[in-house]
């Protein structure tokens, strides 16, 4: 399987700056899988890696209609439990998917800490975006202090079992808080550890389905290590923050992309 490298552009680009992005994207369209690589003229590769982008709201359907027939997906940041009805602010992940959404970002650290959100209602936010038809990615990550304390895969674990509802199929990204928007990374073999557990967990909660799951590492990604944190065992593409609002950085990352 590919890797899977997704933009989060979180609050950031009106509508004109997130199309102007798209076009740069989708004029250098990643390898989407079992294609042969041979390159256009006169187009920089992406390499292997599948593209997704998760815009905010507001330019969801118009980076849908300018990536529409390319290889660049596009995914929400968020989406509520509920179906439809008073959730003044919110938005349904049905809404999602009507604007041209086949992805969902849930349980991001963001929403989490700043929206009090709790396992409980990431795992019925995901009900909901597989029962509109959209994959999610869930998010799941300790802070500085549970790394401090030696509680990260404690934390994540207990994430992983809140989080992720029986019969779950989706993705995992595993985000350290701590490495978001900081510039900071664990080392290799922090990574690499912590892929292995929720390796692990995946298979344990949901047998061969949970061998196969895609774990992405999110976390200061850039086209500096990009390359050293995608080529570590078990980790199955990159959610990438900062990085991923230009064209050139998230490019670059992706082809930085393992291509098994
Ligand atoms: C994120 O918020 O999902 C993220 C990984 O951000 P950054 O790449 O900026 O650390």
């Amino acid at each position: 399987m590919p890797q899977l490298i997704a933009g989060n552009w979180k609050m950031h680009k009106l509508r004109a700056e997130a199309v102007a992005l798209a076009q740069a994207l989708r004029a250098t369209p990643a390898e989407p899988a079992g294609r042969p690589t041979a390159e256009p003229a006169g187009r920089a590769t992406a390499g292997p890696a599948e593209l997704l982008v998760c815009p905010p709201f507001t330019a969801l359907a118009a980076v849908a209609d300018a990536l529409a027939g390319s290889d660049v997906a596009v995914g929400g940041q968020d989406c509520h439990a509920a179906d439809q009805g008073a959730h003044t602010g919110d938005i349904s992940a049905a809404m999602l998917k009507d604007a041209g959404a086949g992805f969902v970002i849930l349980g991001h650290s963001e929403r989490r800490q700043n929206h009090g959100e709790t396992s409980e209602t990431v795992r019925e936010k995901v009900l909901a975006a597989v029962a509109a038809g959209l994959v999610p990615i869930v998010c799941v990550g300790e802070t500085a202090e549970q790394r401090a304390g030696g509680q990260e895969t404690e934390t994540v674990g207990w994430q992983l079992s809140g989080s992720l509802p029986m019969g779950f199929s989706g993705i995992v990204a595993y985000e350290p808080v701590w490495a978001i928007g900081t510039g900071r990374t664990p080392t290799a073999d922090e990574v690499a550890a912590m892929h292995g557990f929720i390796r692990a967990e995946l298979t344990r909660q949901f047998g061969p389905a949970g061998a196969g799951m895609r774990i992405l590492y999110g976390g200061s990604v850039n086209p500096g290590n990009a390359a050293a944190l995608l080529a570590l065992p078990e980790v199955g593409g990159a959610l990438v923050g900062g990085a991923s609002l230009a064209a050139e950085t998230f490019l670059a990352i992706a082809a930085a992309a393992r291509g098994d």
